[in-house]
């Protein structure tokens, strides 16, 4: 008996280590393109702005064997996390002001917004046109999203939260503006959006009014602007980003709720190489 179940042993094994496989296949293929990292501009499934792609990637996390720190080893296609010399996020120091001339406009609008629990983090997809104009050209907001704590530091200090907004242009290329979360009174727009979030991964939740984008915006266009990466998986470099100096506010119960619901999500610091940091 024990010999007979021992024989068996490999290929009960073998059924555990499959049936392992296909449930992480099917998972990833459910919430897919958030395994390629939240700053890629996605969209959902029905917002038909950008083609929902599911992919089959690797599991990646914030802790563990999984963790940034070996993340370049969980498949090929992240070996820009470890071999990249642009990466973000970095500790905003030495920065320089920018001399040549450069304009950002926000033009953000009322709109519906759609919640989704990815897993990462919660990612907020919207419904009409928002763009922002940097020198002329034109970004599409594409989704906004939320770390914890923040993933920039400026000046060595880390903020409760980062909230990274990500457009693209016609060309593809990507801009993400970030902005710190500072603990106080918080803004409505952030009340709604935390009244409704979604605690299951995979979870969306669409929000039964219409919020005024812009009225998350910090009073000053202040910022940092430098070259770098996404902060996730899989760590694409050749994304311009723009650090607001100017925070908004949360309060401590909604940081606290986020960190219950996603857990920490920040990316540690990455070198700044011989990147520049101007200053506007
Ligand atoms: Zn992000």
């Amino acid at each position: 008996m024990t010999a007979r179940l021992l024989d068996l042993s490999p290929a009960v094994s073998r059924f555990f280590l499959l049936a392992r496989l296909l449930i992480l296949m099917s998972f990833g293929l459910e919430i897919g393109p958030s395994q390629a990292g939240q700053e890629i501009p996605q969209s959902k499934p029905h917002s038909g702005t950008l083609g929902h792609r599911p992919t089959l990637t690797a599991q990646w996390k914030y802790l563990g064997v999984e963790g940034p720190e070996h993340w370049s080893m969980l498949t090929p296609e992240y070996r820009t996390c470890e071999e990249g010399r642009q990466q973000s996020p970095i500790n905003i120091t030495m920065t320089h002001h920018g001399h040549a001339p450069e304009t950002l406009e926000f033009h953000y609008q009322t709109s519906e917004l759609h919640e989704l629990n990815n897993g990462h983090t919660i990612q907020v997809s919207h419904t009409s046109g928002c763009h922002v104009n940097l020198n002329h050209r034109r970004y599409q907001l594409r989704q906004f999203h939320f770390h914890a704590p923040s993933e920039h530091h400026i000046e060595g200090k880390t903020f409760p939260m980062e909230m990274h907004l990500v457009h693209q242009d016609t060309q593809g290329h990507v801009l993400v503006i970030a902005i710190m979360l500072k603990i106080g009174a918080e803004e409505p727009v952030l009340q709604n959006l935390w009244t409704w979030l979604p605690k299951q991964i995979g979870q969306e939740v669409s929000i039964p009014l219409s919020l005024s984008i812009a009225d998350i915006l910090p009073k000053h266009t202040r910022h940092f602007s430098y070259s770098g990466s996404l902060t996730t998986p899989p760590c694409t470099e050749g994304i311009q980003w723009i650090v607001l100096e100017g925070p908004i506010l949360i309060s401590q119960k909604d940081v606290d709720q986020f960190v219950d619901i996603i857990g920490h999500n920040a990316r540690p610091i990455q070198p700044l190489g011989n990147r520049h940091i101007d200053k506007r």
